[in-house]
C-alpha cells in the first residue's frame, strides 16, 4: 500500500509517498509560497530527477491537486492512478488532551481537532487545510491524523502542570503538552533497537535539536517529561525562539520598548534564540559554528548558551528518571553537528558519559558514539517523522480492514 504523508504549514506543504511494505520513498516534494505570489512545486520522484513547477497556488487544495497530478503524470509520475494511494497520513501539531494516539479521520475527529485550534492557532488550522484538500480530491481514500503532542500525553501530572492556579488548567486545559512527539517516539524506539535492548527496560533522553528544539525523557517506553510546553516556545534556546524565560520579562519589555503583548511574543518567537543572542548573526548553526571557530564573540555567546541549556535539561531528566541508559541526538543539528554533541557531552562526565571522537564525526547513520560498554550510551539517530507517520497510518488502516 502507498501512503501519502502530508505536512501542511501556513504557506507550505511537504509530502512524501511511501510504500508501506518496503518503506521506500517513491516520491517527495514541497509546495512553497501557497497563497503568495511566486508559488512553486518542487517534485522529486524516486529516480531523483528533481522537477520545479512554477505555477499559481491560491490555496492548499490547489497545492494538493498539483501534487496528485505530479504523482500520476505520464512522464514523471510514480503512480498509474490515484486509486493506488491507499491512505494519506497528516501531521497535526496539537491534539490537546483529546488525542494520545494517532487516529483515523472522521467528522467527529475533525471537529475535535478544530477544538484544539485555540491551543495552536498558528499551526492547527494550516494542518487542517491538507486534510480538507485530500477529502475533497480523494473522498474515498482513508486519512489518518498523527499528532506532535500525542506521545507526550503519558506525562504524569507533576510534569505537565504549571505552578499557577489549578482552575486555569480546569477551565482552559492550560498545561505542558510538548511537541516533536513523533520524532521523540521514533528516535527512542530506534535507540532501543540499536542497543538491542527492550524499549520497556530503558531510561532514554532524546534531544531533538533542529531549528525548533526539544528534549524528552522516555522511561520504560513512555514519555515522562519534555521541554516544550503549552506552545513550542518553552524549553531550549532555539534558532529564533527564546525557550525558558522569566514570564515577567514580557511585561518589562512591553513597557520599556513600548510594545504590545503580541509584539513581545513575536520577538520571543522570531527574533530570539541563537539569532537574538548572536546579535542577529544567524539562526543557522552552520554559520554560528563557522563564527565560533573564527572566534567571533557573538557566535561563541550563542553556541555556549544553547549547549548549556541542553546539558541542563539532560541533567534534569536524568534526575527525573533516577538515571539514564541512553542519550540520543537527532534532527538537523543533533544529527550533523559533531561540535554541539561534543560540547553537550562535555558537561555530562558526572553521569558517566564518554564519547569517541572518531565515531562522533560520522554523519547520517544510526550509530553509538560512546565508548564501548559505557553507560549511558550516547547515540546519533537520524529522525524520520514522515516514515513514522506512514507507519502509524498503515497500522490504523490495516486495523480497520
Ligand atoms: P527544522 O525541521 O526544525 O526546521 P532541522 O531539523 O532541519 O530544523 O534543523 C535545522 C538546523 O540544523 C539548522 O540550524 C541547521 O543549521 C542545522 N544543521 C543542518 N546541517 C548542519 C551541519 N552540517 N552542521 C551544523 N548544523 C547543521
Amino acid at each position: 500500500m502507498k501512503i501519502l504523508v502530508i505536512n501542511c504549514g501556513s504557506s507550505s506543504l511537504k509530502f512524501q509517498l511511501i510504500d508501506a511494505l518496503t518503506e521506500q520513498v517513491e516520491a517527495k516534494g514541497l509546495c512553497e509560497r501557497i497563497g503568495i505570489e511566486g508559488s512553486r512545486l518542487v517534485y522529486t520522484p524516486g529516480d531523483g530527477r528533481k522537477q520545479i513547477i512554477e505555477t499559481p497556488m491560491p490555496d492548499h487544495k490547489e497545492a494538493v491537486r498539483l501534487v496528485l497530478n505530479a504523482l500520476t503524470d505520464k512522464e514523471h509520475g510514480v503512480l498509474n492512478s490515484l486509486a493506488d494511494i491507499g491512505a494519506s497520513g497528516h501531521r497535526i501539531v496539537h491534539g490537546g488532551e483529546k488525542f494520545s494516539d494517532a487516529t483515523l479521520i472522521t467528522d467527529e475527529v475533525l471537529e475535535a481537532i478544530r477544538a484544539c485550534n485555540d491551543l495552536a492557532p498558528l499551526h492547527n488550522p494550516a494542518n487542517l487545510t491538507g486534510i480538507e484538500a485530500c477529502r475533497s480530491l480523494m473522498p474515498e481514500t482513508p486519512m489518518a491524523a498523527v499528532f506532535d503532542t500525542a506521545f507526550h500525553q503519558t506525562m504524569p501530572e507533576e510534569a505537565y502542570l504549571y505552578g499557577i492556579p489549578y482552575e486555569y488548567y480546569e477551565k482552559y486545559k492550560l498545561r505542558r503538552y510538548g511537541f516533536h512527539g513523533t520524532s521523540h517516539a521514533y528516535v527512542s524506539k530506534r535507540a532501543a533497537a540499536v542497543l538491542n535492548r527492550s524499549y520497556e527496560d530503558l531510561k532514554i533522553i532524546t534531544c531533538h535539536l533542529g531549528n525548533g528544539a526539544s528534549v524528552a525523557a522516555v522511561k520504560k517506553g513512555v514519555c515522562v517529561d519534555t521541554s516544550m510546553g503549552l506552545t513550542p516556545l518553552e524549553g531550549l534556546i532555539m534558532g529564533t525562539r527564546s525557550g525558558d524565560i522569566d514570564p515577567a520579562v514580557i511585561e518589562f519589555l512591553a513597557q520599556k520598548e513600548n510594545k504590545t503583548l503580541e509584539q513581545v511574543l513575536e520577538i520571543l518567537n522570531k527574533e530570539s534564540g541563537v539569532l537574538g543572542l548572536s546579535g542577529r548573526l544567524s539562526s543557522d548553526f552552520r554559520d554560528l559554528e563557522d563564527g565560533y571557530l573564527e572566534g567571533k564573540k557573538e557566535a561563541v555567546r550563542a553556541v555556549d548558551a544553547f549547549v548549556y541549556r541542553v546539558a541542563k535539561y539532560i541533567g534534569a531528566y536524568a534526575a527525573a528518571m533516577n538515571g539514564v541508559d541512553a542519550i540520543c541526538f537527532t534532527a538537523g543539528l543533533g544529527e550533523n553537528s559533531a561540535m554541539i554533541r561534543r560540547k553537550v557531552c562535555g558537561y555530562l562526565g558526572y553521569l558517566g558519559v564518554a564519547i569517541r571522537e572518531d565515531l562522533n564525526e560520522v554523519r547520517g547513520q544510526e550509530i553509538v558514539i560512546s565508548e564501548k560498554g559505557a553507560k549511558p550510551a550516547v547515540l546519533v539517530i537520524p529522525t524520520n517523522e514522515e516514515l513514522a507517520i506512514a507507519r502509524e497510518t498503515f497500522r490504523l488502516v490495516r486495523k480497520q480492514d
